[in-house]
């Protein structure tokens, strides 16, 4: 199987049934143990330093592990992501264009998904048998999410960590499926904490993940939802790779993911959001809407290229634990 780069969630089935196996960038970016170093690469490139620090990692990476075929989705993604693939063609890589519809409609998604197939020699029928494969994985990530909302018994950063890895598999899915179904029956063994604040994540993940979970639990909050982390892992397959890739709501107008961010923080019995924003982001303009739109208590934090938690974002998340805890306290005391 030959490894494709990808620079966001696609069709991973397309790929595989075309014999290839899908290499999230963005993970392998910032699992690295010098992500800077990769960041590093791109600006000696060339790349200005008001960059969004995800497109100059995943840069990095291409040079880094001397990547050959990179598919970059060109709709429904990140404008940078354009100049990006213009760049790593005149590096010699070969890239593979990918656009969602603007809409998300089931019969424009099928012919997008022709398209890809076509281009890598296979058909969307194919695809199809590698989406049945997949499904057991996508299940077992869906048990995951259950258990931290429902039961609080898998922590924020455990749902982060298996959902984002749901874009790629980590480029093995039975090892994937195999850790996760030992990491679930370990779960189901733990005591529930209960009680505990509940927040929601919305926005691109963190470059500082680990650091802002860890955090948030020392703070006695769990983190019950993570949004686009969990579209990753299409929670909605429906009945095809059209429906699967249609529900999927990143790609599409925000409205379409507020409807999703809404009902879920509804469901889970959420007491305040935190919605991450990338610097340099045209994402973060969303935040305008995201503030409009949402009656839960919210706080937006912005990461550049720290991937610690700054004392000043750690102050803010602080403050805003005090916040929601002090407002749920005449309800607990009955009061
Ligand atoms: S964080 Fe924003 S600018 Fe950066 S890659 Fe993602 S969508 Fe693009």
């Amino acid at each position: 199987m030959k490894p494709v780069g990808i620079t966001t969630t696609v069709p991973i089935e397309i790929l595989q049934a075309a014999g290839h196996t899908a290499v999230d960038l963005n993970n392998v970016f910032v699992t690295d143990p010098n992500p800077e170093r990769l960041v590093g690469l791109a600006e000696r490139s060339g790349f200005p330093l008001n960059c969004c620090t995800w497109i100059k990692g995943i840069y990095g990476v291409c040079l880094d592990r001397k990547i050959d075929t990179v598919l970059c989705v060109t709709t429904g993604d990140c404008s940078n992501t354009i100049m990006l693939m213009e760049v790593l063609r005149l590096k010699g890589v070969r890239v593979i264009p990918f656009a969602y519809p603007d809409q998300p409609d089931v019969g424009r998604m099928q012919e997008c998904l022709e398209s890809l197939a076509g281009q890598l020699g296979t058909t969307v029928a194919a695809a199809e048998a590698v989406r049945n494969d997949l499904a057991p994985c996508r299940e077992l990530a869906g048990q995951l999410d259950e258990l931290t909302w429902k039961e609080d018994l898998v922590s924020g950063w455990e749902n982060h960590l298996w959902l984002v890895s749901s874009s790629d598999f980590n480029g093995n899915p039975q090892q994937y499926q195999r850790d996760l179904e030992q990491l679930l029956s370990q779960c189901r063994q733990r005591p529930t904490p209960g009680g505990r604040l509940r927040l929601a994540y919305i926005g691109v993940p963190p470059v500082f993940a680990r650091d802002l979970y860890r955090f948030l639990e020392w703070q006695g909050a769990a983190v019950v939802f993570n949004e686009v982390q969990r579209q990753f892992a299409m929670p909605r397959p429906g009945h095809s790779l059209a429906e699967q890739y249609s529900h999927y709501t990143y790609p599409y107008s925000i409205f379409n993911r507020l409807e999703d961010i809404s009902a879920e923080i509804r469901r889970r019995r959420v007491d305040g959001v935190i919605h991450y924003v990338q610097a340099f982001c045209h994402r973060a303009i969303g935040d305008i809407i995201f503030r409009s739109m949402i009656k839960t208590p919210i706080l937006t934090i912005e990461g550049n290229a720290d991937y610690v938690l700054t004392p000043h974002l750690q102050t803010k998340l602080e403050a805003f634990i005090d916040m929601l805890n002090r407002s749920r306290q005449p309800l607990q005391d009955g009061t």
